[in-house]
């Protein structure tokens, strides 16, 4: 199985200013001349040495989570990264019908926001399942299409675009994967999904707020999270925001990410829901915070801490 991120922000897509640009600029240019580059045949080894937030970016799209491995397409969320999936389905080549399934955590406007403009969504032959939890999953995705706030109906958009309840007791097969939920805590309940196929797990849990439940045995996100290959976790804070100004906005921060990934053995674990507000630099550095309090917290642990960035891929 495998992983692709389109969209890894949270609540905001995130912008990319003038003053971020100069500076990524500024920091090569300034390295290559103390090193002396003097080669364009030099120039990928010199790329490559360049700290991420220099020479790439984390992205700026809300969650858009491709799950690749069954026999369909299969997406978690509709945020605004869903346009560059859309954009990728629609260059490669195919026969027959597509279908895509996207399986939304929640309606919150962040998950929602990319669907107008999937442009498989307007391709007749297209066949579109939405999946979720929530009793108003279909008019969310009317409404925010319905005057003043859109230009085309959901229902004038081509594809064939259906809603489907999730079974939250039972294993659900969507795509050729087996699929299971979870309910989390967040303003208005979210759910969390859990992918299933030839023994590998890939648990996608995004804005849930965790608490100080961590160590207790009887926790179930430790069971849901158990083993898991690829475990993709909210944590939009670190432990001073989400101690001192954010409690109850219904996000975890990287430590309790991190202290529930080694608790339930996780392989991977990709931090996710990244804070708008944060640029390259300071992502970087959270990044790298995370990672030191994970050598302090579980030594012996060799669970790998990734930082979702758009356009990451992960393979199991
Ligand atoms: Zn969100
Ligand atoms: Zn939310």
């Amino acid at each position: 199985m495998k992983v692709k991120f389109w969209g890894c922000r949270g609540s905001l897509p995130a912008s990319v200013t003038h003053d971020n640009i100069e500076y990524k600029v500024r920091f090569a240019l300034e390295k290559a001349i103390r090193l002396g580059v003097q080669s364009s045949s030099a120039l990928d080894e010199f790329i490559r040495d360049l700290p991420f937030h220099i020479r790439s970016t984390y992205g700026n799209n809300t969650p858009c989570v491709e799950i690749l491995g069954g026999n369909e397409i299969v997406v978690c969320d509709a945020g605004s990264g869903l346009r560059d999936l859309g954009r990728y389905l629609v260059s490669q080549p195919f026969s027959g019908p597509r279908v895509v399934n996207i399986l939304v955590s929640h309606l919150h406007w962040d998950h929602i926001q990319g669907f107008p403009f999937f442009i498989p969504a307007y391709m007749q032959g297209t066949v579109i399942r939405i999946w979720g939890c929530h009793d108003g999953l279909e008019s969310a995705f009317v409404n925010q299409q319905n005057p003043p706030c859109f230009p085309v109906l959901l229902e004038d958009m081509g594809a064939n675009i259906r809603f489907h309840p999730l079974d939250l007791h039972g294993p659900n097969q969507i795509g050729g994967l087996k699929v299971t939920a979870i309910e989390q805590p967040h303003p208005g309940l979210t759910y969390g999904y859990c992918f299933e196929q030839d023994g590998k797990k890939i648990v996608y849990s995004t804005d849930i707020e965790h608490q100080d439940e961590v160590e207790d045995p009887m926790n179930p996100y430790v069971q849901f999270y158990r083993d898991a290959d690829i475990l993709i976790m909210d944590c939009q804070f670190n432990l001073a925001d989400h101690l001192y100004t954010k409690q109850n906005w219904g996000h975890s921060s990287n430590l309790i990410a991190i202290e529930l990934g080694v608790i339930s053995k996780a392989k991977t674990l990709c931090l996710f829901h990244a804070d708008p507000f944060l640029d390259d630099l300071q992502l970087d550095k959270f990044l790298q915070d995370s990672r030191r309090y994970h050598q302090i917290y579980a030594p012996d642990s060799e669970m790998e801490i990734l930082l979702a960035y758009d356009g990451m891929e992960v393979e199991c």
